[in-house]
């Protein structure tokens, strides 16, 4: 049973974050992301997990809702 508690010790260590789903600018499949649930703005490149093609992706936060645009790193 020992399992099921690490497993949930786990879990609520990740609290913070959170897993969104983009599609990609360039091949348009879909991507699932692990971001950082916090107050400031973030934008960072990713990298397609389909085509390997550079993303950026921005987040804002506001009122806890997390608002995410992806587009072409060579816009
Ligand atoms: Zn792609």
């Amino acid at each position: 049973m020992w399992h099921n508690k690490a497993r949930l010790a786990k879990l609520r260590s990740v609290d913070i974050l959170e897993y969104v789903a983009v599609f990609c600018p360039y091949c348009g499949e879909k991507n699932e992301l692990t971001i950082e649930r916090t107050d400031s703005a973030q934008s960072y490149a990713e990298d397609c997990q389909v085509c390997c093609r550079g993303m950026l992706i921005e987040v804002t936060t506001f009122d806890g809702a997390i608002d995410v645009s992806v587009r072409r790193e060579d816009d």
